[in-house]
């Protein structure tokens, strides 16, 4: 999809924290196993849509708490937690590190976090919109030094983006 090499990577939820959400989620819950009828459903260990009838955890997921953690941030307020997808079994994670191939069209929000994990800016991706120049633009501003993706209409984390 992009000719030019990638500025930025895209990060799902990490192998060993999707294994811990399995048991246990952010919330201290066991996680819910459902079956996704009419599946789509953005997948956060390996950034695909489910398939219909596919088997999935839902579980809670606070998207900054283990990146503030090993800065020593205190994230106060901004430690937000909410549902994500995932697989009840290890999935072997996203195809490459670029924008997910199976979530691009889907309408997101990217907010832009600076290094104490507060959020400094961002925008609406419509779903007409190319993805990378979007997110070359918040990531042009210094102080931005990651960016989470979510959906626009049910506010979930998607995934995250780094500098390479
Ligand atoms: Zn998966």
């Amino acid at each position: 999809m992009a000719t030019k090499i990638a500025t930025f990577t895209v990060t799902p939820i990490a192998p060993d924290v999707v294994a811990q959400l399995r048991h246990r989620d952010d919330a201290g819950r066991e996680p819910l196993l459902l079956v996704d009828e009419s599946g789509g459903s953005p997948l956060r260990c390996c950034l695909r849509a489910s398939e219909p009838g596919e088997t999935l955890l839902l579980a809670s997921y606070a998207p900054l708490r283990r990146w503030a953690a090993e800065r020593d941030i205190d994230l106060n307020a901004y430690d937000e937690m909410g549902p994500v997808f995932v697989h009840p079994q290890p999935c072997g994670g996203p195809a490459h590190d670029g924008y997910p191939d199976e979530l691009r069209g889907t309408p997101r929000v990217l907010r832009a976090y600076n290094e104490k994990g507060r959020i400094i800016g961002g925008l609406v991706l419509d779903p007409d919109d190319d993805p990378e120049p979007a997110i070359e633009q918040l990531l042009a501003d210094p102080d931005v030094v990651v960016v989470h993706a979510r959906a626009v209409v049910f506010g979930c984390f998607t995934f995250a983006i780094e500098r390479r």
